[in-house]
């Protein structure tokens, strides 16, 4: 059975794309395929998964908004079992298109409708916005994943995140769960990290992964070479823990 799973908070820098490309890569690496969409204009996890945002052809915007089949506008990475729906700049203009549009909502659903079931996961990395694609990307899912940052305001926003999701729930889409809350960032070193860690676990302790995420540079210098982590340092601590976040979320699938 197929899983989609967004990756959201409105934050930016959080961890986001990282998460959708590394996850997506560690889930490939356990022999589980595999596709990203990329639903945020900045194009980031197109870029960081080798592809150029200037060449796609077809990206989810004319899929969602033009409604070409989402199977032509598929392209595949250089890893196997992983591909990719790509996003262009483009897509910026998608919320005002969609607007008018009926069922404006349901777009990415449909969209998908086709072509999850030839896929283990789906995951959509999400905008830094809680704008009709990222409201999209929630209708779409059966889950979501919150990455949180370990630093100063981690916990900002996470109420406005959390109560949006109910809406959702109630008004859009019934099955939706939360995978988890994922900690990213962690300097064991730093106080203000350990601080943060203990917060989060205070407010959310049930919804929060094991894996904690590190900060580490492999992971931040990996986008530029258009690889995951585990492909440009497969020994790196930010490789592992991906990989063990891939398999804290396929024991409880
Ligand atoms: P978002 O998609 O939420 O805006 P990104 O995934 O793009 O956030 O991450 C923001 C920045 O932080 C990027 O430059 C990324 O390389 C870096 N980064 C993310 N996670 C880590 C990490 N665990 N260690 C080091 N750098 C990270
Ligand atoms: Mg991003």
């Amino acid at each position: 059975m197929s899983k989609v799973i967004a990756i959201a908070n409105q934050k930016g820098g959080v961890g986001k794309t990282t998460t959708a490309i590394n996850l997506a890569a560690s889930l490939a690496a356990l022999e589980k395929s595999v596709l990203v969409v990329d639903a945020d204009p900045q194009a980031n996890s197109t870029s960081g998964l080798g592809i150029n945002p200037k060449e796609v052809e077809n990206s989810i915007y004319e899929c969602m908004v033009d409604g070409v089949d989402a199977k032509s506008a598929i392209v595949e990475t250089e890893l196997n079992y992983l591909s990719l729906l790509p996003s262009h700049i483009d897509l910026v203009g998608a919320e005002v298109d969609l607007v008018d549009l009926e069922n404006r909502e349901k777009k990415m659903k449909k969209a998908l409708r086709s072509v999850r079931k030839d896929y283990d996961f789906v995951l959509i990395d999400c905008s830094p916005s809680l704008g009709l694609i990222t409201i999209n990307a929630l209708t779409a899912a059966d889950s979501v994943i919150i990455p949180v940052q370990c630093e100063y305001f981690a916990l900002e926003g996470l109420g406005k995140l959390l109560n949006t999701i109910k809406i959702i729930q109630t008004r859009l889409n019934t099955a939706l769960e939360i995978e988890g809350i994922l900690l990213t960032m962690y300097d064991v070193r730093l106080r203000l990290s350990n601080l943060v860690v203990e917060d989060v676990m205070n407010h959310f302790k049930s919804m929060v992964f094991d894996t904690l995420i590190p900060r580490n540079i492999k992971i931040s210098e990996s986008p530029s070479f258009g690889l995951p982590v585990i492909a440009h340092d497969v020994d790196s601590k930010g490789a592992v823990s991906y990989l063990n976040l891939a398999k804290e979320i396929l024991e409880k699938n």
